[in-house]
């Protein structure tokens, strides 16, 4: 869309879903630390006050900058004082003095408005290039931008969510900032970046909220307090919806609301197909106050507590009573059921267990998962001890992250029986049987499965980033977003092969990635043999319906079939195909 164009006429952004529903409210736009300003018209004859204005900022803003400068110049020195050149630099640049000029006469709007659709196009190709540098110098444009708007407004403009509920709208979020989301407040969000297997992505699944990623360019084209609707099932932004649009959109809300109640009916039924085969349906939880929906959820207990969590409350893991409190929650919340806790997984793009000094160049092939753990033994044995006294209290997993061969497992392991040994030493009771599991997420476990089976408990397929590493593509970078396919049929191979070298040492083999709760693989997984799926705390009732409708012989078949296709699509398509004719009512799309 260029500017200039009718701003009332209702406009769609195409991006990739990653949390189902919709979403109606007003537009909040956020973007680190800096709100969109509101928007109004102007007439060509207030043209000339405005760009009065934007001077009088300006020169404000410079003077802000030089007193700044001058003052951390004498506390710190000269050489820190100059950082602030940069700053004022960029307020001399007349290409950006013109450009705001000349976008004020095209657009007709406030000043303060076309500055900022200037600076959002700015630093988003800054975003973008390779050099860190360059990359790095976008704090600073947002910073002397900030500082520009706070003085062409003369308020405080602060990145505070507003008190009422709205649809929110960035370049991009942390997995923090979703985390600390309210969901009473946020009706959903969109972000230029991201993709379905973020972290970002799977807490807005978590906590139930519709969102889009990938949406590029939403940012410059959006504004404050505009009318929005988010299609979270075709990954649809849509602005100043049409009155019949909104209409369609109400109608479907309704519809989408009356389907999901009426979802409640399985809530305590088992998770078991028409012909009798039974699967264990368990819950994938980040936070403790998930517990609540677990309990009315119908889950069989909690596949994946990913303890990493933690470090978005505090920089580092709490200590060894915390941890143990919380744990007991989670065992109590089971009510009988299984927690399996999993050790840190920390790295990649979750938050680290310790600052670097400087980023590494791969997180994802990086200092991840166990491998933090066991290069930091009281860091784990912390974690360890906990889940084992834990254990003494209910029936209690754990498992490890990111193992990719024996030595690694065996090492975990022996740290684990030290722990049993400090425990039993100190006559503190826990479960001497407590299950020991990992996970098959790194394709040279799921191809070793069979060496690795008697060695454990369980497996739990993390197919998020089984397909990460197994065909290359990055989990969270849009640019490649539709190359990850966890119907590769690479991947699928690897989930049969595990599954069976469980079966072959006797061990149960579950699934606890985000393909777990895609009502369109339900049969697919079933018939591949799993055990166990463990989705979002949201997504129970749906899963248990769809394998309800399933029939166990019919998903074999197709499993069978799936493994002798060579595209993922085709694979995608015929599991889709059952799903859709054994479930046609839980199909919700618009
Ligand atoms: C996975 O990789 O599929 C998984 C469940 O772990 P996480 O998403 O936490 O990396
Ligand atoms: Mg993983």
């Amino acid at each position: 869309m260029n500017l200039g164009t009718d701003p009332s006429a209702e406009v769609r952004f195409q991006g990739t879903p990653v949390s189902p529903g919709i979403a109606i409210g007003p537009v909040h736009v956020s973007v680190r630390g800096m709100s969109a300003p509101e928007t109004h018209s102007i007439t060509p004859e207030e043209v000339h006050s405005e760009k009065e204005r934007f001077q009088r900022a300006l020169n404000l803003t410079r003077q802000q900058i030089q007193e700044v400068r001058d003052r951390i110049g004498k506390i710190s020195g000269e050489s820190e004082g100059k950082i602030f050149d940069a700053h004022l630099l960029f307020l001399e640049d007349n290409t950006l003095l013109r450009r705001v000029e000349k976008e004020l006469e095209n657009r007709l709007q406030n000043v303060d408005s076309v500055f900022y659709a200037i600076i959002q196009n700015y630093l988003e190709a800054m975003r973008r290039v390779q050099d860190p540098y360059l990359r790095e110098r976008t704090a600073d444009i947002e910073d002397v931008s900030l500082r520009v708007l706070n003085c062409l407004e003369r308020r405080e403009i602060k990145d505070t969510a507003p008190d009422h509920q709205h649809v929110l709208v960035a370049f991009d979020l942390t997995p923090s900032d979703t985390a600390l989301m309210d969901p009473d407040q946020v009706l959903g969000f969109c972000t230029e970046m991201g993709s379905t297997n973020s972290h970002t992505a799977i807490l807005a699944r978590s906590l139930g909220i519709p969102a889009i990623v990938g949406l590029e360019r939403a940012l410059i084209e959006v504004k404050m307090k505009q009318t929005c609707i988010i299609d979270g099932y075709r990954g649809e932004l849509i602005l100043n919806p049409t009155p019949e649009t909104l209409k369609k959109y109400k109608s479907l809300r309704r519809q989408k609301d009356k389907a999901y109640q009426s979802l409640d009916s399985v809530r305590d039924l088992n998770t078991q197909t028409s012909d009798g085969h039974e699967i264990v349906l368990s819950a994938n939880i980040e936070f403790i106050h998930e517990l609540k929906g677990l309990k009315t959820s119908g889950a069989q207990g909690i596949g994946l507590y990913r303890t990493e969590f933690f470090l978005l409350e505090d920089e580092e893991m709490p200590d060894e009573t915390r941890q143990t409190q919380v744990y007991s929650e989670f065992i109590e919340a089971c009510s009988g059921h299984q927690a399996i806790i999993r050790t840190l997984d920390s790295g990649g793009d979750k938050l680290s267990a310790e600052p670097f000094s400087e980023p590494e160049p791969n997180p994802f092939l990086g200092w991840r998962g166990i491998r933090v753990s066991l290069s930091r033994p009281d860091l784990f044995k912390t974690q360890l001890r906990a889940i084992l006294k834990v254990s003494a209290r209910g029936k209690t997993g754990v498992m490890f992250p990111m193992i990719s061969g024996i030595s690694e497992l065996r090492a975990a392991k022996a740290i684990l029986e030290e722990c049993k040994l400090e425990l039993d030493r100190a006559k503190v009771p826990f479960d001497p049987d407590i299950e020991v599991g990992m996970m098959i997420e790194v394709p040279s476990a799921a191809i070793l499965a069979d060496v690795l089976a008697p060695e454990v408990d369980f497996f739990s397929i993390g197919t998020n980033d089984l397909t990460q590493y197994t065909v290359a593509v990055d989990r969270v970078n849009h640019r490649v977003a539709d190359l990850f396919r966890s119907t590769n049929p690479a991947v699928i191979r690897l989930i049969k092969n595990t599954i069976k070298a469980g079966q072959d040492h006797g061990i149960w083999t579950g699934i606890c990635g985000e393909i777990a709760s895609d009502i369109r693989l339900s049969p697919l997984l079933v018939g591949l043999g799993t055990s166990e799926l463990s989705v979002g705390v949201h997504q129970i009732p749906i899963i248990k319906s769809a394998i309800r409708s399933l029939n166990f012989a019919d998903c074999e078949n197709l499993a069978e079939e799936c493994l002798k296709m060579h595209k993922s699509g085709d694979i995608l398509a015929a599991t889709r195909n059952m799903a859709k004719t054994a479930y046609p009512d839980l199909f919700f799309e618009t």
